[in-house]
Parts: C-alpha cells; structure tokens; sequence
C-alpha cells in the first residue's frame, strides 16, 4: 500500500543530504496523495543514511497515523498537513535547516530578488513569516508553524514562490512533486548564500528591476514559459 507515495518521499529526502542542505538530522521531505488524502513523511530522529523507503510514515491530512507503521512521524508532521490543506496545487513539502537560508530567517529578513538566478526560480523576494507569538509556541506549535506560513501567503502566490523563511527557525519549500520541492529547497539555499555574498559586497543592494525581474521568472513559468525543452511531465 502507497508504495510508490512512500517511494517518492523516501527520494525526496535522499536528495537533501545530496544537496547539502542537512546537518545532523534536522530537516524532513513529504508527498501526499491527493486522490487518497495520504501523506508519506520522514519518520522522526532517523538518520538520511538509514532511511529505507517502507520506513515513510504515512498520515491522513488530519495528521492521524494511517495502517500500522512502528515509526512514529517526523514531529513537523502537523506543518506539512497545513501546508497541504491550504495550498492545494502543492503535492510535496521540504524542510531543512540550511546554513545561508537559516541565517536569513534567524535575522528576520527576506531573501530580497537581486538577480536572475532568484528570478529564475521566484517571483520577488523570498518572504519570512511573522514571528509566532507566545500563545503560539506555546499551543500547537507546529501547526501554528503552518499557520503563520499561511497567513504570509494571504496575498502571495506559492506556485511564484516555492518556499518561504519562518522567522528564527528556517526555511520550508514546495513544490509539484518530491524531487521539484527539494529543488526548491537547494534553490533558496544558493540564492541565500548569493544574496549573503551580494550584501556583503555592496550592504545597499537594492532589489533587480521588476521588467528584468518578470522577464525572468517567466521564461521559465506560466503560459508563456519558453525556457528548456518544454514542459516537464
Ligand atoms: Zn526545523
């Protein structure tokens, strides 16, 4: 039973250690079914390198355990099933505690859109969540986590922008399959890390011209996409 799913999340979360966006064993990689209302997480604390793919702990989107798996599921479980449930066109969720990405949501900060290699994959900056308040923390902390995601994207797009900074903990990335969400995830680390080296050479970097900035981000996405060899399958 969800083989496949499991499968795909199991490769997800192979691909952040291979993108080095792991340290130790923060981070975690989801899919979900959404014809089932299935979702194939990390299974908490389990090192990327023993990870097999029977080991993905599956939930339903009220993130209750489903058959009778003996691992229990990676502790930002409820954030992803936010994620799914107000972003429907998202089929897969990234979580990593990446150095670059890290840093900006610590300082509170955006990733600004300096160039066009964050253009090629976002469409403006790079927001960073409100920070949670006590009541928050102290509640449901992880589906309060999601929640302050959603608030963010109250007026935002997150097919323009795949991924976001939760103020003083890091960043989360989506995308339409597993593999795309970890793309996600390595592409906020490496515009974090250029927008670190950009500021630190010029601190009054000012965002690229929106004409540049859209010329850009649609090359790649929408209608009018025409980069590379057509659409992915
Ligand atoms: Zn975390």
């Amino acid at each position: 039973m969800f083989e496949a799913l499991k499968r795909e999340a199991w490769a997800a979360n192979q691909l952040l250690p291979q993108y080095g966006l792991i340290s130790l064993t923060f981070g975690n990689a989801s899919v979900v079914d959404r014809d089932r209302g299935v979702v194939a997480i990390k299974p908490s604390g389990v090192a990327y390198a023993d990870l097999q793919p029977e080991d993905m702990v599956l939930v339903d989107l009220d993130g209750r355990a489903v058959g009778h798996g003996s691992l229990r599921p990676s502790s930002d479980t409820p954030t992803h099933v936010c994620l799914y449930r107000a972003f429907p066109l998202v089929r897969a969720v990234v979580h990593t505690h990446s150095r670059a990405a890290t840093a900006f949501a610590q300082a509170e900060m955006a990733i600004p859109c300096l160039g066009t290699t964050h253009a090629d994959y976002f469409r403006g900056e790079i927001p960073v969540t409100e920070p949670l308040l006590p009541a928050q923390i102290d509640g449901d902390y992880e589906w309060e986590t999601g929640n302050a995601i959603v608030a963010r994207f109250a007026s935002l797009d997150p097919s323009e922008r795949p991924g976001v900074l939760v103020a003083r903990h890091g960043p989360f990335a989506w995308g339409p399959d597993g593999a795309r969400a970890a793309e996600s995830a390595f592409a906020m680390e490496l515009l974090a890390e250029m927008a670190l080296a950009t500021l630190r050479l010029r601190p009054d970097s000012s965002p690229m011209p929106s004409t540049l900035m859209e010329r850009h981000f649609s090359r790649k996405h929408g209608g009018t996409a025409y980069y590379g060899q057509g659409p992915r399958a």
